[in-house]
């Protein structure tokens, strides 16, 4: 018997007929023997509709009526789920974030849960019930609770929800279903030949995930990683193991590259003219920082007369417009000549753990691309990943090229 927590995303439960087969496969899981805690996402498309009506009565909403409202998908969700359960003759019912409750901090929006008291779920699947959670809301709790407000993660927040289920009900194991049937080493939909990995260590997903591989939102694979919460990602749809997320010395086949991801999501900012002075990075980067604007990629270059220089950084996609207005306010202090925006650009990055014991791995990367006449604009590594910056209309051949020069096709 294992204790094990099951999280269905949006594809998953996007119509009746669709929650019917997740209860088939939760009440298949309790069958035989297992505790069963269940995590569900919104109904597909359901999060879009309910951000949509935020915005367009206004655009600067209170992000906590954000919250109260966004949060109402999972909410019909979980309901559902438990109805259709009790149909198949299993003990089940919804849970609220408030309810359990999942503590978080108040950052609504994009809140961390903080605690999760899980006795009384533990007890009630000690006595054969399965609890449906509504995945992505918690309560943030600055003072006494009847004042808590409900709060959501992020976008993608179910999937953080799942894993800290599972690390509050210490459960042997924590399988995300979604829409496709494990992580691949590279997108499926521009790499015909891509293979599923059996499975990935936690810093290769974690650098996957906040790299543009869209399968897992990061923080949920941060806390796996620090929890030590046994992940699977395997598909609602077909019957096909998935790939496990494991710890590096459980990981049988060790190649030196991974998988190749890429993320349109980053703009470039290039600033002309700026004095080389010390001092003038935190003069720039300092009020980006300010404004929670985070930076990534950064190259200066060398001045050749000593007094001035550029300087590149990336941002993210929809912070760009704040970003240049930031800097625009500040050009007077700053002194540069020119501010230069680019939205047309795409990282592209090659993951591995195999990196850090291999030489080479970079220069292959440059060679594959220069043989494209693809040229690399900005460059950022890590132990485990090489990042490059690439005119957004590569995409497909950066990445394609990539997989083939560190033999990931599949034959
Ligand atoms: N329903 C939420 C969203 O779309 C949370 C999730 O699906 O993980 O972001
Ligand atoms: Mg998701």
């Amino acid at each position: 018997m294992a204790r094990i927590v099951q999280k269905f995303g949006g594809t998953s439960v996007r119509d009746i007929a669709h929650i019917r087969r997740v209860a088939e496969r939760v009440a298949a899981e309790a069958r035989a023997g297992n505790e069963v805690a269940v995590v569900v996402s919104a109904m597909a498309g359901e999060t879009n509709r309910l951000v949509d009506l935020c915005t367009e009565i206004s655009p600067l909403h209170d992000t906590r009526e954000y919250d109260s409202i966004v949060a109402a998908g999972e909410q019909v969700s979980s309901g559902l789920l438990a109805l259709a359960l009790q149909q198949l003759g299993v003990t089940a019912r919804s849970w609220l974030g408030w309810q359990i409750p999942v503590l978080t901090d108040e950052m609504h929006g994009k809140a961390r849960i903080t605690s999760i008291d899980a006795t009384e779920l533990r007890q009630r699947m000690t006595a054969g019930e399965v609890p449906v959670i509504a995945g992505f809301q918690g309560l943030a709790c600055g003072g006494p609770s009847r004042h808590g407000r409900i709060a959501t993660l992020g976008r993608g927040g179910s999937d953080t929800s799942a894993v800290a289920m599972a690390a509050a009900l210490q459960a042997d194991r924590c399988d995300i279903y979604t829409d496709v049937d494990g992580v691949y080493t590279a997108d499926p939909r521009i790499v015909r030949r891509a293979r599923k990995l059996q499975a990935i260590t936690y810093e290769e997903m974690l650098e996957m995930a906040s790299l543009g591989a869209k399968v897992l939102q990061t923080r949920s694979v941060e806390m796996a990683m620090k929890h030590r919460v046994r992940l699977q990602v395997l598909s609602s749809f077909a019957d096909v193991p998935g790939t496990l997320i494991v710890d590096e010395d459980e990981k049988v086949e060790q190649e030196v590259v991974s998988g190749i991801t890429y993320s349109r999501d980053e703009a470039k900012v290039t600033l002309i003219g700026v004095p080389d002075r010390p001092g003038i990075a935190a003069t720039i980067f300092g009020p980006l920082a300010d404004a929670g604007i985070n930076v990534d990629m950064i190259v200066q270059n060398v001045s050749e007369d000593g007094r001035t220089t550029d300087m590149t950084f990336t941002v993210p996609h929809s912070d760009l417009a704040r970003a240049t207005d930031a800097l625009t306010a500040l050009s007077e202090t700053i002194g540069y000549a020119r501010l230069v925006p680019d939205e047309n650009v795409v990282k592209i990055s090659v993951i591995g753990m195999g990196m850090r014991s291999h030489a080479g791995v970079a220069q292959r990367m440059f060679k594959a691309l220069a043989e494209n006449a693809i040229n690399i604009q900005v460059i950022s590594t890590s132990e485990i990943k090489i990042s490059v910056l690439v005119a957004e209309q590569y995409t497909e051949l950066a990445v394609r090229t990539l997989h083939s020069a560190y033999g990931l096709d599949h034959l």
